[in-house]
């Protein structure tokens, strides 16, 4: 081979190693967080020429023209509306509200419902509001974006439900609800959330996480709590920590307990395997270099100092009571710890430094959430759901 096709033959092999390793990362990716809906492929649209809503009739109309087709003209509120049934959207549908209101009256059958956004269907309102005894709006695998809207439900139900597969978006606005949640987030549906929109049910959470597979992108918010179901992998990012979300149930307010290192090389599991060997890993292992800080994860009561040099290496465990339960921290593989047994340490304190001492092949931290302070793994948690500040992540 010549010089310079030996060369074209590297390169070639260089791209097609660089794509592979690209196509490897994708699909473990994928099999981590399969939300393929997104809003990328719909944008806020800047609109002109709309068509004037004065009453419920051209609001029909509206949500009827919308069905015909995929870019239907857009429309402006000219007074506030009481709709009788819920209106569904099965096409494009752009309403600029113009600070004008559109209510439910007391109907029968889906009482309260305004806007159900079909399989077909994008639906886009801004600077508007919108209050139902019910719900308020549903959308079923379709678009949903709301720029400044603010939206209250009344009743039992909630403001927005995310249903199979729906994508949502919204920017601002106030959201409210008296008695369920606001925000419900079903399989395979996801919100991106921005623009310091607020959330406040004051009688339970704000949102609801159901999933499985539901994801959630907060860049600006203000939200009080989130209750995430368990164990459907649903995911929360909190980019660059921007919004501020006051609590996430069932997850406790535990500490990513090494800071500044934030890779997991190795998570909590079932069955992992290390070096052809599959056993339960009751912790996650976070890589950080020998002698940095551990932290205690949350405030409590250290119970024991111990050293276990055929597996744990040196470690302790701390005690923690939180919502009427006990909970444990446990940290090992310690080069140095600073705490004794019986000491109370605040959330956040230096307790330890990380190594490499038991049964580890380099530097890091293991560390576990337990029900129990023994040594069954029936009795470890994920740390990841516990976990609120691990950045940007939770994993459910
Ligand atoms: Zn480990």
């Amino acid at each position: 081979m010549s010089k310079s096709i030996r060369k074209i033959v590297a390169i070639l092999l260089l791209i097609t190693m660089f794509f592979s390793f690209q196509q490897i990362s994708v699909s473990a990716l994928q099999t981590v967080k399969p939300v393929t809906t997104s809003s990328a492929t719909r944008k806020w649209r800047e609109l002109t020429g709309y068509y004037n809503i004065k009453t419920l009739n051209d609001l029909k109309k509206a949500v009827k023209n919308a069905e015909k087709t995929n870019d239907a003209h857009p429309y402006t509120l000219k007074k506030n509306i009481t709709l009788e049934e819920p209106l569904v959207v099965n096409g494009y549908l752009d309403i600029e509200g113009n600070g004008y209101k559109i209510t439910s009256s007391t109907y029968n059958g889906s009482k309260g419902v305004l806007f159900k956004v079909g399989s077909k269907g994008y639906l886009s309102l801004s600077n508007i509001t919108i209050t139902g005894e019910k719900t308020s709006l549903i959308s079923n695998n379709n678009y949903l974006f709301l720029k400044k809207v603010t939206a209250h439900s009344n009743g039992k139900y909630v403001a927005i439900q995310n249903q199979k597969g729906a994508s949502c978006e919204i920017y601002g606005g106030k959201f409210t609800a008296n008695k369920n949640n606001i925000l419900i987030l079903y399989q395979n549906s996801q919100a991106k959330i921005d623009g310091s929109a607020t959330f406040n049910a004051p009688n339970n959470n704000d949102i609801w996480i159901a999933g499985p597979y539901a994801s959630i992108d907060f860049y600006s918010a203000t939200v009080n709590d989130i209750y995430v179901v368990p164990g459907k992998q649903n995911y929360i990012y909190n980019h660059n920590n921007k919004a501020s979300i006051g609590k996430i149930e069932p997850a406790f307010n535990f500490l990513f307990p090494v800071p500044k290192y934030t890779r997991v090389s190795s998570e909590w599991s079932k069955n992992r395997t290390l070096n052809g060997v599959t056993k339960p890993h009751g912790g996650i292992d976070i890589a950080a270099p020998k002698g940095n800080a551990i932290v205690a994860s949350e405030a409590g009561t250290v119970v024991h100092v111990k050293n276990d040099a055929d597996g744990y290496g040196l470690y302790l465990t701390i005690k923690h009571e939180e919502a009427g339960k006990t909970y444990y921290t446990r940290y090992a593989h310690c080069s140095k710890i600073v705490v004794k047994a019986g000491q109370t340490v605040s959330r956040g304190t230096k307790i330890a430094e990380v190594g490499s001492t038991g049964n580890s092949t380099g530097p890091h931290l293991h560390f576990e959430i337990r029900t129990e302070n023994d040594y069954k793994f029936e009795h470890t948690l994920n740390p990841r759901p516990y976990i609120i500040d691990a950045k940007p992540l939770y994993l459910y």
